[in-house]
């Protein structure tokens, strides 16, 4: 998605550590006309499938699912990040490692809210090693509903994540993959 590109180009921030900053518009300010264009890119991309429910991660998946949400008219799940001591027999569960802060923590759904019948677009910011996308689809199956798909913003194409995921036979979408990025430079490459 070329415009995309374009303003990941003008106001990304690479990090030490294969962290890129788009905070000024994706992830913390939010650019509302940027992420409509997402949302009706993820509804050409998964135009026919049959969709009934989102399913993100909490924080930074929850405003582009929603918007998301707007074009395929479903409803958005979100994951919430809990303490483990609140676990119980009523929520689905999966340990996540965050990438960003380096530390492990379980992920709930209320088994309310994925049922069998569910055929679920799960949605997120970016994609590094997978395991955030992992324990979403680890949670879609353990309600023994179905992934139909998964849209990403922006992919870390140097990173393991789109192949272990795209292994598993899930249809997965990123907007922009970034294939290399320089933080000394400051340039970015992407995968065409
Ligand atoms: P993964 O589980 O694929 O390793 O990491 C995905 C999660 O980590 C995303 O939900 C995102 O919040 C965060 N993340 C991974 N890489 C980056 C990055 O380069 N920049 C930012 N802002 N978040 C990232």
């Amino acid at each position: 998605m070329k415009l995309l590109q374009d303003r990941i180009r003008r106001d990304g921030v690479i990090k030490s550590g294969n962290v890129l900053k788009v905070d000024s518009f994706l992830n913390h300010q939010m650019d509302i006309e940027l992420l409509n264009e997402v949302g009706k890119e993820f509804k050409r991309i998964f135009e026919g499938y049959p969709i009934n429910k989102i399913l993100t991660i909490e924080a930074s998946g929850i405003g582009i699912a929603c918007i998301t949400a707007q074009y395929f008219k479903v409803p958005v799940v979100f994951a919430k990040k809990a303490q483990s001591i609140n676990i119980d027999g009523a929520v689905y569960s999966a340990k996540i490692e965050s990438f960003t802060h380096k530390k492990t923590y379980d992920v709930i759904v209320s088994k309310k809210f994925i049922s069998p019948e569910d055929r679920i677009l799960i949605i997120d910011d970016f994609l590094a090693n997978g395991c955030a996308l992992a324990g979403l689809i680890d949670i879609v199956r353990s309600a023994g509903a179905a992934v139909e798909g998964i849209g990403i913003v922006i992919e870390k194409g140097f990173q393991s994540g789109g192949e272990l995921i795209r292994n598993m036979g899930v249809r997965l979408e990123s907007l922009a993959i970034v294939e290399s990025m320089n933080a000394e430079n400051g340039t970015i490459e992407f995968r065409e």
